[in-house]
């Protein structure tokens, strides 16, 4: 009667094999039988094994996490890595509806690529049914104010024709 048990490795890579236990709802080992106390997360979660996924809509979700984690160290990095040509820093800060800020941020990243820079990361942020998009940007020195000038114009433009189309 065992025969249904699918059982697996345990996800937080213990090495513990263990089985969906429907009656109560929660992970048990195979071999042991009792209830899988994981020692992997057991430090940080009290409901091991269990983790809702739709909390994790509600975190701020960060791109490019190793390279960049706050402006600082993006502005660190880039002095350290670009020491050849002087370059311009700044970030642009996107506030709108999914659809716009993907082609903000193609038409950002457009501008960029045309003025001999690069994206280093973004953060972005979401709640209810917003987003918030920080990017952060290097382009040759004198550049900056052509980026912001071109990319204003844009999202002035594109948020006007969402809204004429939706409206
Ligand atoms: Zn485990």
């Amino acid at each position: 009667m065992f025969s249904e048990i699918r059982s697996k490795n345990c996800t937080y890579g213990c090495g513990v094999e263990i089985y969906w236990n429907t009656e109560e709802n929660t992970y048990y080992e195979l071999y042991s039988k009792k209830k899988h106390i994981c020692p992997n997360i057991a430090t940080y979660n009290k409901e091991p094994a269990i983790i809702p996924p739709t909390t994790a809509a509600a975190k701020p979700t960060y791109y490019n996490n190793k390279e960049f984690p706050n402006s600082n160290q993006a502005t660190t990095t880039t002095t350290i890595t670009r020491i050849k040509s002087k370059m311009d820093n700044s970030f642009e800060f996107l506030q709108t509806s999914p659809d716009i800020i993907k082609k903000q941020y193609e038409f950002l990243s457009d501008i960029i690529r045309d003025c001999n820079g690069k994206v280093h990361g973004s953060q972005s942020h979401i709640s209810n049914n917003s987003i918030y998009l920080i990017v952060y940007y290097e382009v040759l020195e004198g550049q900056r104010e052509e980026v912001k000038k071109k990319f204003d114009n844009f999202a002035k433009y594109k948020n006007e024709m969402a809204c004429s189309r939706i409206h």
